[in-house]
């Protein structure tokens, strides 16, 4: 019912921040109402070893923050270690397939060690179809939602690209594939453990916004929104936000970007010389021609 991201970026925020923003962003998508909510974190500042965290639970906000920090809490999670750089991920949830159980809440996940997951606004309207080919390829399922088909999907994608010798398949590659097998109204936010600090916004019939903070405007005025774009380094954002509600952007900036149906958003570090990060937002249109399967 609801989808938040955060990506901080040469800016360092400590692991209790990061749930904060979070937890912040679905209180201020609360009154959409929901059944239930999850988000997911790095258990790691090191990307070397990178491995999301996901945490769900039925109920409210306020029991998910509760069951989050209990579980740090018999972890050895330290609240206080910081990120230059992290993506994170988080869910309202309104159960349209599946009930209200923390197994169908979102994230949902592609299996073990979570290797792609997915906050999904909406239904997939052939995800039977889509699971049972999957099932046929080994994949176990584990909620009743239709979400769950589109991160296995993923995991798909990303082993057949690479048994094929592809190593060099992109995040967003990935998720332009999967893109051309969903039917129905979704917006979605992927994260993967294979590309770290790495977040993918798509959309089709639902809301999603794009929120940039620390942002030097005049660097707007060249190309549109609809090519790729690289900030230089003294334009970069520090911050990034992606939301299905403005109401969860407006706290963090002004400046706000409306996502197209069709548009498939990459928000990623990239190092164009040693020592030199950059971020780069790039968005590709739906029919670029990508086909792995
Ligand atoms: N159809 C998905 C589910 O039931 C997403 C529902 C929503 O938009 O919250 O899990």
């Amino acid at each position: 019912c609801g989808i938040f991201a955060y990506l901080n970026h040469n800016v360092n925020r400590e692991r209790r921040y990061i749930l904060e923003v979070l937890f912040n962003g679905l209180r201020r998508l609360e009154y959409r109402g929901y059944d239930s909510a999850g988000i997911s974190i790095d258990s790691l500042s090191s990307s070397d070893s990178l491995s999301p965290l996901v945490f769900r639970q039925e109920g409210n906000i306020e029991s998910l923050v509760k069951s989050v920090y209990q579980e740090v809490a018999t972890t050895d999670l330290n609240l206080e270690e910081s990120f230059d750089v992290h993506a994170g991920i988080a869910h309202t949830r309104w159960a349209t397939h599946g009930e209200p159980a923390p197994r169908n809440s979102h994230p949902q996940t592609s299996g073990a060690g979570n290797e792609f997951l997915v906050v999904h606004n909406g239904v997939v309207t052939n995800y039977e179809v889509l699971k049972e080919t999957l099932l046929r390829h080994g994949f176990n399922f584990e909620s009743e939602t239709d979400t769950e088909v589109i991160p296995k999907l993923a995991k798909f994608v990303f082993d057949k690209a690479n048994e094929e010798g592809d190593q060099t398949v992109t995040f967003s590659q990935v998720v332009l594939e999967v893109m051309r097998h969903l039917e129905g109204a979704y917006a979605l936010i992927f994260k993967s453990r294979h590309y770290p600090n790495e977040l993918i916004a798509c959309k089709r019939g639902s809301p999603l916004l794009l929120g940039v903070k620390e942002f030097n405007e005049d660097a707007y005025n060249g190309p549109s929104f609809h090519d790729v774009k690289f900030l230089t380094k003294n334009e970069q954002p520090k911050e990034l936000f992606l939301s299905s509600d403005a109401n969860a952007l407006v706290e963090h900036t002004k400046k706000v970007l409306v996502i197209e149906d069709g548009e498939v958003v990459h928000l990623k570090v990239f190092s164009f010389f040693p020592h030199s990060q950059v971020v780069g937002l790039v968005v590709m249109a739906w029919y670029a021609s990508c086909s792995l399967l």
